[in-house]
């Protein structure tokens, strides 16, 4: 049996007005992420993380923000597009786990659902999904609402 692990970070900017998309749902927020695509940050650490494991790069090499096949992608499609990549067809995520940091707003009602959002997207059980959020305690630019910073770690196995 062969395993692999990878990590992923990301970091959008918010700003007034924009949908929050965040874990492959919409939360209800006055800010939202500034981006090429949905901007759904949890999504692109998540991409980052599976492709890190069989060392592919990163999202932003496979889905440039130049273009314009990506402009307002919802990032459930992104994530798909990386799972299907040939090199990851043979392997199936074990688990994920992730980490948001999000000054407001509180996520704790959302985060079943982008658990189940997630898990359904990668094909296994919510319960191999793990979403966590903590705010920075006002301390640097997420405790300044100005962004929103997040941590993934996956582990695949070859099927
Ligand atoms: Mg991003």
């Amino acid at each position: 049996m062969e395993f692999r692990i990878g990590q992923g970070y990301d970091v959008h900017a918010l700003a007034e007005g924009l949908p929050m998309w965040l874990g492959g749902v919409q939360i209800p927020s006055q800010t939202g992420f500034v981006a090429h695509s949905d901007g759904d940050v949890a999504i692109h650490a998540l991409c980052d993380a599976l492709l890190g494991a069989l060392a592919l790069g990163d999202i932003g090499h496979l889905f440039p923000d130049t273009d314009d096949r990506w402009k307002g992608v919802d990032s459930k499609k992104l994530l798909a597009a990386v799972l299907d990549l040939p090199a990851l067809r043979g392997w199936t995520v074990v688990n994920a786990d992730i980490t948001i940091a999000l000054q407001a707003p509180k996520l704790a009602p959302h985060i079943d659902s982008m658990r189940g959002t997630l898990a359904a997207v990668m094909g296994i059980s919510p319960a191999r999904v793990s979403v966590k959020a903590t705010t920075t305690e006002r301390l640097g630019f997420v405790g300044r609402r100005e962004g929103c910073e997040v941590w993934a770690i996956v582990l695949i196995e070859r099927k």
